[in-house]
């Protein structure tokens, strides 16, 4: 999508060959009125997909998550990443390695908002190496929902995230994919 594209040549600052930083519209300050047309384009794009809810990870996935399920005109779900103090049998739990941070954190999904019935569009920020995605996805296995598909704002194609997720049958789609960061260099696939 041009427009992220450009954003991303103007305000992004690759810090290495591995790291995109984009906080000035995306993980620190948000852009709400382009965060509204992205959300209306990944929505357009799972528009005949028949999602019933739309579901994120804390925190950065929830603003595109919001736009999105707002323009399909249907809930959107939090994954939270705080492990759970109080034993509380109804929740789904996972554990997912961070790829940025280097640690891991425990997904976790109220078995309240999401049952069988369900036909889930899985919303981040960025794909990497699909670790956040797969822990939704089990997740969501785990309440017997079904998975629509995975939209992302940004996808790093030279990390495997989009090849585990489709060898899966996901169907991924990326409003911006880059396939080369080099210090001070951007690169879209
Ligand atoms: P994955 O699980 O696909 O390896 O990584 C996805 C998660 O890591 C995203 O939710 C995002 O928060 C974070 N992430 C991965 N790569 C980047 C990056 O280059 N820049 C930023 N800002 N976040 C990233």
């Amino acid at each position: 999508m041009k427009l992220l594209e450009e954003k991303i040549l103007a305000e992004g600052k690759a810090v290495n060959e591995n790291i995109l930083k984009v906080d000035s519209f995306i993980n620190h300050q948000v852009d709400p009125m382009l965060m509204e047309q992205l959300g209306a384009e990944l929505a357009s794009h799972f528009k005949d997909s028949g999602v019933t809810k739309v579901v994120t990870i804390e925190s950065s996935g929830i603003a595109p998550a919001l736009m999105t399920a707002k323009a399909l005109g249907v809930p959107m779900i939090i994954l939270k990443k705080e492990p759970s103090k109080v034993l509380n049998e109804n929740l789904f739990q996972t554990v997912v390695t961070s790829y940025t941070k280097g640690t891991s954190y425990e997904l976790t999904l109220s078995q309240d908002f999401i049952s069988e019935a369900d036909h889930v569009l899985i919303i981040d920020d960025f794909l990497a190496n699909g670790e956040a995605a797969t822990g939704a996805i089990r997740l969501l296995h785990k309440a017997n929902a079904t998975i629509a598909g995975l939209g992302v704002l940004i996808e790093k194609s030279f990390q495997p995230g989009r090849q585990k997720l489709e060898a899966q049958g996901i169907d991924v789609y990326a409003l911006a994919r880059i396939a080369r960061l080099e210090k001070d260099l951007i690169e879209f696939y």
